[in-house]
Formats: C-alpha cells, structure tokens, sequence
C-alpha cells in the first residue's frame, strides 16, 4: 500500500518580509509604515503561514534598478540629494532608513518573481510601487518593483511573456509608461477612473470604474476581462498588484468592496491564473484604512487566498 502523502511535509507557498521593511516616518505622516510588521506578524499568528515559509530577500537590487531607473534619479535619490519638489512629488520624507528600505522592497519583489517562477504562487508582504517612472517618484512609489522584477526576469531569459494585473484603486500610470513600447510586458490595470494620478498614461488595457462600484458589479467586470486576457497573452508568469484600496472604508479610495468582495476577488485571480497552469507573483499595493489593524487584515486577504489556492492545486 502506498504511503499517504502529507500535506505538511510539503513546503508551503512562499511568502517574503524583511525586517528592513518598515522604515521609521514622522507620527503624524499619513503612510501607514508599520503595516508591513504587523502583516507578517498576523500572518504568522493566525497560522495562515508558518516561519519556514517566510524568505528575506538578501541582494542589494542596485545592479537592477538601472534596467528601470536612470543612473542620475538612483543616485540622487539614495544619496538624498533630489531637489525638493521631486522629493515632494513622492510624498515621504528622505531618510537613510527610508532609501534602504526602498531599495529592500525592490528586492523583495524580485524574490517574490522567482520564487513565483518556481513554485507556482508567491506573495510578496510589501510592493506595488506602480506610480514611480524611470527618472522620478511619486504618490508614495519611488522605485518601480514590477517593472525592475520583469526586467530582470527578461534579460536573465526566464521569462518571454509577463502579464501584469493591477488592481489597486490608483491607474498603474508609470508601469504603463515604461512598457509602453515593450510587447513582452503586457499592462493591465482596473481601478476607479477619477481617482489619482489626474493623468493617467495609456496600460494596454485600462478598465476604469465608477466611484462606488460595489463587489458583485467588480467581480463580474474582472471577471470578463481576466480570462481572455490569459489566453490572449499567454504570460509566463502573471505579476498581480493586489492594493486593499477599492475597499469601502479606504481613506483614498473611492470604490466600495467589503472584505468579503475583496476575499473573493483575491481567490478569483490567483484560482483563474493558478488552475491554468500561471505562476503568480503577489504583491500587496496601496491601503490606507483610518484603522491599521482592519487594514492589515484586508491586506491579509490575498495571504489567506493563496494559502487556500495553494493548497487546493496542490502546487
Ligand atoms: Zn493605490
């Protein structure tokens, strides 16, 4: 008689934090920083992961950053010598801290991409700098995570055919800007037409929603979308920015999921891209609750669906 395989003898889905991710910010900054501690530290005590399956990205992403980022911005930037109005554009004060923090969660979604590659599903505890542009930051995003991962995924030849699935509330404008003229990127990106940036660049495909746009109505207008999109690009790996923002109770938002609508959205993505054989990189974009610990539950959310997704293809 064969023996039964356990599930727990498998290592699980891949989940990547580094401690370097919360950089201190003045008390009164509207960035909920601590975020990214409390994420890992809920995940890990409500079980959804375990201490094996966290990964600290260890490489400086400073050899990779110039495939995205022009050497002046890199220079200025971790050197703290941008001007003030490029350093108010991107709306978090200038620390030490602060750069080698930026530099980490660069790192981070690198690691997450490969290790996506490898094991199917992988979700990064930080990411989702999608408003930065080769030659400046802005709205929080001062390095373009997804555009450094996909890069390094394409120049290494991992990788012919990336598909990136943005639905943080905010339009992806600077990961549109970048792939604009690079087919083996393709850009997708869902979100509230009349919210941040005003000017929004052109993705592949734009779907702009109505303010207050409910969970059944979003679930069925991704739901047209994804599936053909799938079978149109044919991605190697698909990079999903899951920002909690189109929640009801976001400060920034303007759409109106509940938790629940952005459970099953979570599920929707990783299950549509997963149970057709798509690796998916993770990363958790914008949120900014008026409580942190409800706020990091909701961001919680894609751990807690990857886990099941996980689980349920047996990657
Ligand atoms: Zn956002």
């Amino acid at each position: 008689m064969a023996t039964p395989v356990r599930f727990s003898s498998r290592p699980d889905f891949p989940v990547i934090y580094h401690r370097e991710y919360v950089a201190p910010l003045p008390s009164s900054h509207r960035f909920p920083m601590d975020k990214f501690r409390l994420l890992r530290n809920l995940l890990v005590k409500d079980q959804v992961v375990n201490e094996d399956q966290l990964h600290s990205p260890d490489q400086s992403p400073h050899e990779l950053l110039p495939l995205v980022h022009t050497a002046e911005y890199i220079d200025a930037y971790c050197n703290g010598t941008l001007d003030p109005k490029a350093q108010r554009r991107i709306g978090l004060p200038w620390t030490p801290e602060l750069a080698q923090r930026t530099c980490r969660a660069v790192s981070g979604t690198v690691l997450t991409a490969e290790l996506a590659l490898e094991r199917g599903l992988a979700c990064n505890t930080a990411g989702g700098t999608h408003h930065a542009y080769p030659d400046f930051g802005s709205g929080f995003c001062i390095f373009n995570d997804f555009a450094v991962a996909a890069r390094h995924l394409l120049t290494t030849g991992r990788v012919q055919q990336i598909l990136i699935v943005d639905l943080d509330v905010h339009q992806g404008d600077g990961t549109a800007f970048i792939f604009r003229d690079q087919p083996e990127v393709f850009t997708f990106s869902m979100h509230c037409g009349i919210n941040f940036p005003l000017r929004k660049k052109d993705s592949d495909l734009d779907v702009p929603l109505d303010e207050g746009t409910e969970d059944d109505e979003y679930l069925r207008i991704l739901g047209e979308h994804l599936p053909g999109l799938l079978e149109q690009v044919k991605p190697d790996i698909v990079f999903y920015n899951a920002g909690v923002d189109p929640h009801v109770g976001d400060r920034l938002g303007k759409l109106a999921l509940t938790d629940t609508g952005i459970f099953r959205r979570e599920m929707q993505v990783l299950s549509t891209c997963v149970s057709q054989g798509y690796p998916v990189a993770c990363v958790i974009g914008g949120g900014y609750g008026e409580d942190l610990m409800e706020l990091v539950h909701r961001h919680s959310l894609l751990h807690r669906a990857a886990s099941d997704v996980f689980r349920q293809y047996q990657l």
